[in-house]
């Protein structure tokens, strides 16, 4: 038995067979052409060209209909890319003065232009080279006329295992044929990995080489919770994770009975439990899974595979699209965090920064492009008009940046205004809390929003100094950290001081161990990704708060992470053995 850890980018778990996606998928077999013969081979490739783009925009569409328009738009930059003129002279460039065939040009092209993002040292970037690799395919399957649409050709339910999955490859899988899939390659940021969520199929990327330790048919385990995959799993393990899936199945549909029911503690304590968002078409996931509204709106996520920055009226059809599903609940629409680990057009300027996490990244950014920033605000101000609509402002820093960012605001208010455009004047206006400085100062903040918003991701890793996305500080990362705790719990003292509702929008609402201890401190809200709702209900439903406000006390006079972990465990297992079974 072999275990390799990678990093969990969609959840579930899967046992069955490997199926392992042959690498060269598309053989070239001539690498010159006949002397003088050029001008054919360039139409050749231009005859490709058309074609592949036009697949492109085919996908493109039928993506859109079936995921909705923003991850079409993954393979309509993809059409773009296919028909970029500077591609399309270097191809013919190399096939006039080298004589390399059409196939051997392309592919030369597109792996010196994949070496040079990779050389960029840069996470963002080099996720893009599978987006390169992706139109290399199509183009090769043009010119060799070989249409491998092997993934669409399975027969029976396998686990996939391939170095990298392109965003098109799958976005295309059939998810009743495709039970996990797992890659040596990939992070957290990539494309595959957002679609792979979208799609509910369990994935583990970023794993690093394990293709030549399997072969097609062995048995493998992904587990999409952890970041697990295990080859050739010895009867123990296989039978934990038979009973886990079985347990986690019969889990599920028990909670999906929870649905309708609020999440009230046992002691009458209402919690409401929030969603967190990334594109419009996820607002359906809020209700199926009876989450109260929407918590956190990552719209940065409109900006993905786009050369333009979106225009006003689409962010704002992007949130009456989400209002429309959801139009009596409270939708919490977050400016744009763009920058760091987030990747766009917008920030390509910022690729050279040393340090991103600690640079011109979010809030930072949309106050240096301001022009950029009046195009959201007006578009929700506007969506303001039609619902229940709250605007936050992430990775505030100071209360000079707070101060700023609500100047703007205002001004475009004035502007709307001006123009008899109608909103609501009084929509309420939060602010992120994932800066220790915005953390510390927590008192004065509170004297200037409606809402504070705890983002645990950040503030973990910008109080234990540890890059949230670097696999070799994992073990800093952690959100036991006493360190971490204290100042959250800073933070929900000062929200309560100030009488202003506290919510927790990161990962930490999404784990039932740490949602106790979030309770047991007077969260009321907590914000987590839809399909985490109706587990954190359940733990809600099944607790008293006094009891979680002991447990939390307890908790606050520990020392260690480990200490920690384990006493909430303990804990957990008591109030809720099955959350623990996978
Ligand atoms: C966070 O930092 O906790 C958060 C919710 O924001 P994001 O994960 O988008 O940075
Ligand atoms: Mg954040």
């Amino acid at each position: 038995m072999e275990i390799k850890r990678g990093v969990a980018v969609s959840p579930g778990v899967a046992i069955g067979p490997a199926w392992v996606l042959d690498t060269e998928e598309v053989r070239i077999g001539e690498r010159f052409i006949a002397p003088g013969t050029y001008p054919e081979e360039i139409e050749r490739f231009d005859r490709a060209v058309r074609s592949a783009a036009g697949e492109a925009r085919q996908v493109q569409k039928t993506v859109s209909e079936r995921l909705g328009e923003q991850y079409g738009a993954i393979f309509g930059a993809h059409a773009a890319l296919i028909e970029d003129p500077s591609l399309r002279q270097e191809v013919a460039a190399q096939i006039r003065d080298q004589g390399f065939t059409a196939e051997y040009a392309l592919s030369r092209v597109i792996r010196r232009r994949a070496k040079l993002l990779a050389g960029l040292n840069d996470r963002i970037l080099a996720d893009r080279q599978s987006d390169l690799f992706d139109i290399e395919k199509r183009l090769l399957r043009q010119l060799v006329g070989q249409r491998q649409q092997q993934l669409q050709k399975l027969s029976q339910p396998t686990i996939l295992l391939a170095h990298d999955l392109t965003p098109s490859e799958t976005a295309q899988l059939d998810r009743r044929q495709v039970l996990a899939f797992a890659t040596e390659a990939g992070g957290r940021t990539s494309h595959t990995a957002i679609v792979a969520n979208a799609l509910g199929i369990p994935a583990v990327v970023g794993l690093g080489p394990f293709l030549t330790d399997v072969s097609g048919g062995d048995l493998v385990i992904v587990d999409g919770n952890r970041g697990v995959l295990i080859l050739d799993p010895d009867a123990e393990t296989l039978e934990h994770y038979r009973q886990a899936q079985q347990a986690q199945a019969g889990h599920e549909r028990e909670l999906v009975e929870l649905r309708d029911l609020p999440a009230v503690t046992r002691d009458g304590v209402r919690i409401f439990l929030l969603g967190n968002i990334e594109f419009p078409e996820e607002a359906a996931q809020i209700l199926e899974r009876g989450a109260d509204g929407v918590g956190l709106y990552r719209t940065e996520f409109l900006y993905l595979g786009r050369k333009e920055d979106p225009t006003e009226q689409e962010h704002f059809q992007a949130y009456l699209q989400v209002l429309r599903q959801l139009p009596s609940k409270p939708i919490v629409i977050r400016t744009l965090d763009i920058g760091a680990d987030k990747f766009s057009s917008v920030t390509e300027p910022l690729a050279q920064e040393r340090n991103p996490f600690l640079g011109v990244r979010s809030l930072r950014l949309c106050l240096h492009n301001k022009n950029l920033f009046r195009v959201q605000l007006r578009a929700i101000l506007r969506a303001s008009a039609y619902g229940d609509i709250r605007i936050m402002f992430p990775m505030v820093s100071t209360l000079a940046e707070l101060r700023e960012a609500k100047l703007l605001l205002y001004d475009v208010m004035e502007e709307l205004s001006e123009e008899q455009v109608p909103f609501n004047q009084r929509i309420p206006v939060g602010t992120m809390i994932e800066v220790p400085s915005a953390a510390l100062m927590a008192d004065q903040l509170a004297r200037e929003v409606d809402f504070f918003s705890i983002g645990t991701n950040d503030l973990i890793q910008y109080v234990l100094a540890a890059d949230r996305t670097n696999e070799n500080v994992a073990y800093l990362y952690n959100a036991s950290d006493p360190a971490v705790l204290r100042l959250i719990d800073q933070v929900v003292r000062a929200a309560e001081r100030a009488r202003i509702p506290v919510n927790v929008c990161g990962e930490m609402s999404a784990e039932p161990m740490y949602a106790y201890f979030l309770v047991g401190i007077g969260l009321r809200q907590l914000s987590a990704s839809p399909h985490a709702i109706p587990e954190i209900k359940r733990l809600v439903r099944s607790i008293t708060a006094e009891d979680a406000r002991r447990a939390a006390q307890a908790v606050l006079q520990m020392e260690t992470a480990q200490d920690i972990t384990s006493y909430l465990r303990d804990q957990l297992r008591r109030i809720l053995p099955e959350a623990l079974a996978v």
